[in-house]
């Protein structure tokens, strides 16, 4: 007779400086990790060129966002940017009752409460520039808000980095390839922790039974 060992889905926040490549990141990881869902936010922000809605985010009135803030339909919210961004509930459930790793992509202040809420199940990285001229550039580069929006992200950059002793992992990202790499072994190390191994106790009560 064996045993089956499954684990429960992890959730793996990562959290960053607007403009630390953390969009990038999130995009790669996904195409070479079938375990791994993304999370869907739900924001008031405008939508850029390019993003698609239910793709990207939810894109919806400040007027829906608050009625599902009263529903209780968010997992975690908050403002950012003047804009409020929030994880729905519905979906992150779901996935990982499933056994599947879900992916957030959310400043500290979502992940302060995530933390409240789920802390066992929570992987929390952090991503930092190698430096502000990178920011800068990789803010510029991305052309899709204007020159005052990319000022306001860049001031609101110190505080954001800040948090990062709040984080389990800091990643510096020199380069996507490394960053990406580092990030599936923090993952694979995770997924291994003894206590997000269902299963593991009667497995190893039959090995003993059978010496
Ligand atoms: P952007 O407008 O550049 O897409 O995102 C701005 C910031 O909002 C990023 O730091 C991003 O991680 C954060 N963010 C995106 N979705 C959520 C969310 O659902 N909750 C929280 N707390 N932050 C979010």
């Amino acid at each position: 007779m064996t045993f089956p060992i499954t684990r429960r889905g992890l959730m793996l926040v990562l959290s960053s400086p607007s403009g630390a490549g953390k969009t990038s990141i999130c995009k790669r990881l996904l195409e070479q990790d079938a375990e791994l869902t993304l999370s869907i936010s739900a924001t008031t922000r405008k939508r850029r060129p390019g993003e698609v809605e239910g793709q990207d985010y939810q894109f919806m009135s400040t007027a829906e966002f608050e009625t599902k803030i009263n529903r209780s339909e968010f997992l975690e919210y908050a403002q950012v940017f003047g804009n409020y961004y929030g994880t729905p509930s519905n979906l992150v459930e779901h996935s990982l009752k499933s056994g599947r790793d879900v992916l957030f992509d959310i400043d500290w202040q979502g992940t302060q409460q995530l933390k409240a809420k789920a802390r066992e199940d929570l992987v929390s990285i952090f991503i930092l520039p190698p430096s502000i001229k990178e920011l800068e550039k990789r803010l510029f580069k991305r052309a899709q808000d204007s020159a005052e929006v990319v000022a306001d992200r860049m001031s609101k950059s110190a505080n954001e980095m800040s948090h990062y002793p709040e984080y389990d992992y800091v990643i510096i990202n020199h380069d996507l390839k490394t960053s990406v790499q580092q990030i599936q072994s923090i993952c694979l190390a995770e997924r291994l922790r003894r206590e997000r191994q269902i299963g593991l106790v009667d497995f190893i009560q039959q090995l003993r039974s059978q010496l």
